[in-house]
């Protein structure tokens, strides 16, 4: 989840917006608000059945899906008072309010549940054999193994995240959450590839992991070993404060893990902020991400999801690149970052019309995807975009196989 200091003031505009105006008619017709509509009334066009042209749904598993509630049915998710403090913490309970809003997850006493009927109702509604990659969260921990409460923003089960992939098998499958610093790291990663985790999944600024840290290798070693990747944000992070570790993010740190022989996914492309280069310079996060890519030592190692690069805080340049540089298409893994895609205000598809990403005869059927159904959505919106006539790869959105194991690079 990012959000960058232009949009994020725009964002939280638009969300205080949206909030006051929730049910009036401005926010339907400033399209504020997540409708909420019948994901089974999505009605399909043209531009979507070209989009899935190429691409095997049974391989089509959208690798960045967080998952989101309240613990207010036995889910065991927890929730920092800031996120429920509109006067002493306004930015982080607008922002949680909006990802409820985009999750649709309904009234307090039942959102957990609502979460969960509303994304299975949305993959319901993708080709048979899709499915979503949920995300557990854990805890932020200190130095000495200890979990960190005070600097845990929200906490997500493993145990929650795996039950939803059991109870929905067709639908989901699901991605760990554990700490390294955790004494009982390794035992918890063994168990959890045994119960079917496809990847691990870190927020390093907000949970407080240093992935340049020697305490990681413990944890490296067994992930190697496993050879289970971990996804780790790249660049910088916003909506979550947690440990507040900015510096945690920089992709060059995660180098350590891939020395280690880890397989890495680096999220976002790192395509929000800038971090110190080698030479200590700040430069774009993207521009380090690219240089890692380059180098030749990472090519069946590194990888990076191209979730949130479309929401409006990415630069076009960047979208661009990843779409010109078809060399590293192979390596790119499509994750959406839902719930951010249900957020409307956050995705401007004219802002890629007008900049000549997109064909003007595809805004109409992507502005009504959008308030219907946010995989589909972002699926079709990234499948439609083109640069000097490269667009991503039919491989970019069949990512089972590297999940499975079955490909390497
Ligand atoms: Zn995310």
């Amino acid at each position: 989840m990012t959000c960058p200091n232009k949009s994020r003031r725009q964002f939280l505009q638009y969300t205080a917006v949206s909030l006051v105006t929730a049910s009036s008619p401005a926010s339907a017709f400033f399209r504020l608000n997540n409708p909420c509509l019948n994901p089974s009334k999505t009605p399909v066009s043209k531009l979507e059945e070209l989009a899935w042209q190429g691409v095997n749904p049974e391989n089509w598993w959208d690798c960045h899906t967080h998952i989101v509630g309240s613990g207010d049915n036995g889910s065991g998710i927890t929730l920092s008072e800031q996120m429920n403090a509109p006067l002493l913490h306004p930015i982080q309970t607008l922002l949680h309010w909006a990802y409820a809003n985009a999750a649709c997850t309904g009234k307090k006493g039942g959102q957990d549940v609502g979460y969960v009927s509303r994304i299975v109702a949305l993959l319901e509604t993708m080709p048979k054999g899709a499915k979503a990659m949920l995300y557990a969260f854990d805890k932020a921990h200190g130095a000495n193994g200890d979990a960190d409460h005070a600097n845990t923003a929200f906490f997500v089960p493993n145990e929650y995240a795996m039950m939803l992939a059991k109870r929905y098998p067709e639908r989901f499958e699901w991605v760990a959450s554990i700490h390294p610093y955790r004494r009982d790291c390794e035992a918890v990663l063994e168990q959890a590839v045994v119960q079917g985790a496809r990847a691990v999944k870190w927020l390093p600024p907000a949970m407080g992991i240093d992935p340049a840290s020697p305490q990681c290798d413990r944890f490296y070693k067994v992930a190697s070993k496993l050879n289970i990747p971990i996804i780790s944000h790249g660049g910088e992070e916003k909506s979550v404060h947690g440990a507040d570790q900015p510096l945690f993010g920089n992709p060059l740190r995660l180098r350590r893990a891939l020395d280690a022989g880890v397989r890495v996914v680096i999220a976002h492309c790192a395509t929000l902020g800038n971090d110190l280069d080698e030479s200590g310079k700040s430069i774009r996060s993207f521009d380090i991400f690219a240089k890692l890519m380059a180098e030749k030592q990472w090519q069946g190692q590194l990888f990076g999801d191209i979730s949130a690069t479309v929401l409006r805080n990415r630069e076009l340049e960047v979208v661009k690149t990843l779409l010109t540089e078809t060399g590293w298409h192979s390596r790119l893994l499509n994750g959406s970052d839902y719930p951010l895609t249900g957020v409307l205000p956050l995705i401007s598809i004219k802002n890629f019309v007008e900049s000549g990403l997109l064909a003007e005869e595809a805004l109409e059927p992507l502005l009504v995807l959008q308030d219907y159904h946010p995989f589909r959505f972002d699926f079709v919106l990234k499948r439609s975009l083109s640069w000097q006539g490269k667009r991503f790869a039919s491989s970019v959105f069949e990512t089972r196989p590297f999940f499975t194991g079955e490909v390497n690079s």
